[in-house]
């Protein structure tokens, strides 16, 4: 072996697929041995139908060494012209992440790996951060409810046309909107209203309550300040629509609300906008979190998460989500919106960002955005220039005329990308980031492009007085208690230290994947070459994210053996609606405009249906037979029934059951044959990567959930993103952008940037780049493996409710715990809630089948954590026998008890026939690494009844506290 050779050998030591793919080479050798398969080759035999199986992913890139895609992913970021100030606007904008906000939330695995909080009693640190999230918004916006979050601007703007298309029962399907809403939310608006028979008319500003007195509109949607800047009363447009019957939808940009007089006190019935300049980087288009506040009468139509305050079962406040009746996996078909997978960590860093500078603070950059704002337009005009609006707060309209490009170039010169509006209107909209020299600097561009002397010294323009704000926000004790970064720094840990994260603990989440999120996969998300582009500025500025982008794309056509991919959609819930958008598309091509029936099997996840609604579609739902597989007698008998006008067949593969169905193939067929197509849900891509692919089952569109299989973290609820890979045929009816080429038709457009949350696209790029082809196919062998030795170890305590072939199951296992009920009377929730008690979150509960705990161990839990879950649910598995045999009572028992605080625990009184010991401390290994659940169990039911979702329940009860001990 030569020197060099002999490095080479050496450095190999350093590669990442062993980092990531937790269990070591004898520890795989003793968990096969376990599940008695010789190999992992013998094991992807046993569980693979052989039909299906085979990949090439020859054409990947070797596997890299993190050090070698950092640099890599370093250089991209430079091809990205950070160093050009992006002065659009268009609902983006410059902003400072606070240091202390950036370091300990965004790139803190406490935040950012945290599961969305279903299991709210170690959830209560980010509940909270959401609370104040939702105070913020009903503040700002002037309305009583808000939710924690929506997906962006545009789509915020579309669930919005939903929800008053509900809230009028359907009366009218016309929607009235002003021609100044920003391009891309007339983009998704339109696409999302095509499907449902909604026609959307667009209406000049001046010309609104004419149209509104001629129409009766089910909702009329506004832009405030417009997409130019302008600041004008609603008022009378409101009260216009609301005359009609219709409601009354206004697009806010958050700062402005600092200083505006909120949407609210002038009637709007729905408020949203995204939130994103309140610390959030730009991204080159996300993720962000949008915002939606409603009046009292729309609160059970809202979309998306809303966190409530409750009690718990010691009637101390208690946060948890709230009418959770409302959403998809319950309603289905009937559900508000498919959204699932929202923008918690965003929400968390914008409210965050509220908290950290407090009414005063956000008044005070507000104040400073408007006067730059004032000056520019004192500069335009003594440039020579008019102004087209004279009330704006932070964008100044140039009516640059023919000499446009000419105010364009000398800006660009000078380092800032400047909007081209139509009619030869530049826009320059102001942001916290600007400073004086960049003020000099845009007076200098104006000059020279006005060919008259520009000063800054005589502001124009600005709010007028009736428009100003009067009322007071952010007054919660919350918003003012942590402006010193010491307490802000306390404040955060807190809260991260309520909760169960990652860094903690597996969470064992089926159909979720809550694999590794890699510390070098989630390094260059936070580097500003990735940070401070905007989506919209020109193509040359961003050349590193154009490369990430197609090479990304590219090997997730390798990978799902798709000929095209979209990464325009922000959740898996985003690409199921483009997915069957595009299926519709190519129907609609077809001349065939009748096929709208869409077949879903009962066992599909609660999205499937409701996004197949929002894609105009009717559901026809499938039968599960006894092995928890398709029946595909059903199947054939309502294919053929609804022959004639099939749209498709949504089909989760591996099933949401945990089996590789054989008859995948033969179901795919005769859904082609009745001239269907077939959709995939990709939630459970982690069983196939590398063994197989959606299009060699013989699907025809599939989405990813990049947060799923490829590694972006769950944020406590979000953010993902959603891409979908089509055959090529469906290709030309993927999502487009107005604004900017990203491929696609221009008439589907699903999210507001055209390549949706573009910014935590690194994360996925990296994961795929170290791990190479091989180690790839690996992670899907060992996450089968995983399960299928959980399910080994498991199953003389808890019977395993579906299986495959051979006896296997995939990548995830069913524990079916409706038996004990009969006997001791114990329920699945019981057991989910005294896994916190041991330090774990629950898998996922009662989902597919009520009942039921849905366990999947990924590839990269260590197998000694996999023993001691192993371990934790034994132990509850005794304790369950306990109280059927009648040693343990009935009612007051550590499984009904659970989960047990540390404050009951150190109680002088303790009443339970159990010892303190077995409550908190049931096993050995619970001591080294005790979590304490802050909460007892959380009441939903309490919390429905009595909905409150700010913060003013939690500071009075605080205040109680402090009273009663003084
Ligand atoms: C997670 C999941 C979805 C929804 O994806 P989101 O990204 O949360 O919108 C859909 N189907 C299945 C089976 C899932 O597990």
């Amino acid at each position: 072996m030569s020197a060099l050779e002999e490095i080479r050998a050496l450095e190999a030591v350093d590669a990442f697929a062993p980092r990531h793919i937790a269990p070591s080479e004898a520890e795989i050798a003793e968990m096969l041995r376990v599940v008695g398969a010789a190999s992992l080759e013998d094991l992807s035999a046993k569980t693979v139908p052989a039909a299906i199986r085979g990949m090439d992913l020859s054409a990947l890139p070797p596997a890299a060494t993190e050090q070698e895609v950092l640099a890599e992913l370093r250089g991209l970021a430079a091809r990205n012209r950070a160093d050009i100030k992006s002065l659009i606007g268009l609902g983006y904008h410059g902003t400072h992440t606070p240091p202390v906000i950036l370091r300990n939330v965004l790139e803190n695995p406490g935040w950012y790996t945290a599961y969305t909080p279903y299991q709210a009693e170690i959830a209560q640190g980010r509940l909270e951060a959401l609370v104040n999230f939702q105070t913020m918004v009903c503040d700002l916006a002037g309305l009583p409810v808000a939710n924690a979050s929506l997906l962006d601007e545009g789509t915020a703007v579309a669930e919005a046309m939903h929800l008053a298309h509900a809230a009028t029962r359907e009366k009218s399907h016309l929607l009235i909107a002003a021609d100044d809403l920003h391009p891309q939310s007339k983009a998704v608006l339109a696409t999302r209203a095509a499907p449902l028979g909604i026609e959307v008319r667009f209406v000049a500003v001046a010309e609104i309550v004419a149209a509104l007195t001629a129409a009766k509109p089910f909702a009329l949607v506004l832009q405030y300040p417009g997409t130019t800047g302008q600041v004008r009363d609603l008022t009378a447009e409101i009260a216009a629509v609301q005359a009609g019957g219709g409601l009354a939808i206004v697009a806010a940009d958050p700062l402005s609300l600092c200083l505006l007089k909120p949407p609210g006190e002038m009637g709007a019935d729905v408020v949203v906008g995204s939130t994103q300049r309140f610390g959030v980087p730009m991204g080159y288009g996300g993720p962000h979190a949008a915002y939606m506040a409603v009046k009292d009468a729309h609160k059970r139509l809202m979309p998306g998460r809303l966190v409530g305050v409750s009690v718990d079962a010691a009637g101390a406040p208690a946060m948890r989500l709230a009418l959770q009746t409302r959403e998809q996996h319950i309603r289905r078909e009937k559900a508000t919106s498919n959204i699932c997978t929202a923008q918690v960590l965003l929400a968390v860093m914008a409210g965050m960002y509220a908290v950290w500078h407090g009414p005063e603070g956000l008044r005070r950059i507000a104040r400073r955005v408007h006067l730059m704002a004032r000056a520019v337009a004192g500069a335009a005009r003594a440039a020579g220039f008019a102004v087209r609006h004279d009330a704006f707060f932070d964008t100044v309209a140039v009516e640059a005329g023919a000499k446009a490009d000419a105010l364009l170039a000398a800006a660009l010169k000078r380092g800032f990308n400047l909007a081209r509006h139509g009619g030869g209107v530049v826009g320059i909209a102001l942001d916290e980031t600007v400073t004086r020299e960049d003020l000099a600097a845009l007076a200098a561009a104006l000059a020279e492009a006005g060919g008259a002397a520009a000063t800054l010294d005589a502001v124009h323009g600005g709010i007028p007085a009736a428009l100003a704000r009067t009322s007071a926000f952010c007054t919660a004790a919350v918003f003012t208690a942590h402006h010193s970064e010491h307490g802000m720094l306390r404040y955060l840990k807190s809260l991260e230290d309520k909760d169960v994260a990652l860094n903690r603990s597996m969470i064992p989440l089926g159909s979720c994947t809550m694999k590794l999120n890699a510390t070098a996969e989630m390094i260059p998300v936070t580097l500003p070459g990735f940070g401070a582009i905007h989506p919209f500025a020109p193509v040359d500025q961003a050349q590193g994210y154009r490369v990430m982008i197609d090479r990304l794309a590219d090997w997730l056509c390798r990978i799902t053996g798709f000929a095209a991919v979209s990464l325009q959609p922000n959740a898996g819930s985003q690409g199921e609606y483009a997915g069957l958008l595009a299926i519709r598309g190519w129907h609609l091509s077809r001349g065939d405009t009748h096929r709208d029936i869409c077949l879903i099997p009962s066992s599909a996840h609660g999205t499937n249906p409701a996004s197949a609604v929002m894609a105009g579609m009717k559901v026809v739902v499938v039968g599960c037979d006894r092995d928890g597989n398709v029946d595909v007698d059903d199947l054939k008998a309502k294919a053929e029934q609804h022959a004639a006008n099939l749209a498709a067949l949504m089909v989760t593969y591996p099933s949401t059951h945990g089996v590789f169905e054989a008859s995948i193939r033969e179901i795919c067929a005769l859904i082609h044959e009745k001239g269907g197509k077939v959709y995939m849900d990709g939630a459970n891509m982690n069983a196939q990567v590398g063994l197989t692919s959606p299009a060699s089952i013989g699907a025809d569109v599939c989405h990813l959930n990049l947060h799923k299989t490829f590694c972006i973290p769950h944020g406590g609820g979000g953010p993902g993103v959603g891409p979908i890979g089509v055959t090529a045929d469906l290709a030309p009816f993927l999502p487009g952008h107005p604004l900017v080429d990203c491929g696609g038709a221009k008439d589907i457009v699903v999210s507001a940037a055209p390549w949706g949350s573009a910014s935590i696209l690194p994360i996925s790029y990296a994961y795929i780049r170290m791990m190479g082809a091989e180690g790839l196919t690996r992670a899907t062998q060992v996450a089968i493996l995983s399960a299928n030795y959980l399910a080994k170890r498991l199953e003389a305590h808890f019977p395993v409710l579906y299986r495959g072939m051979n006896g296997m199951v995939a990548h995830e296992c069913i524990l079916d715990c409706r038996g004990f009920q009969q006997g001791g009377g114990v329920l699945v929730e019981d057991i989910a809630k005294r896994l916190q008690d041991y330090g774990f979150h629950a898998p996922t509960m009662s989902w597919p089948v009520a009942g039921t705990l849905m366990v999947e161990p990924t590839e990269s839990e260590p197998k000694s954590e996999l023993d001691r879950f192993v371990d934790a649910m034994v132990s509850i598995r005794a304790e369950i026998r306990a109280v059927e045999q009648g040693r343990m009572d009935k009612a007051d028992n550590p499984l009904k008890n659970a989960p047990h605080t540390a404050a009951e625990i150190a109680a002088d009184a303790w009443t339970h026939p159990y010892t303190r010991e077995e409550a908190a401390f049931p096993l050995p290994f619970v001591k080294a690494r005790k979590y304490w659940p802050p909460v007892k169990r959380v009441d939903n039911v309490y919390g429905d009844r009595n909905l409150v979702c700010s913060c003013a329940p939690l500071e009075a009860y605080a205040q109680q506290q402090q009273i009663a001990a003084e």
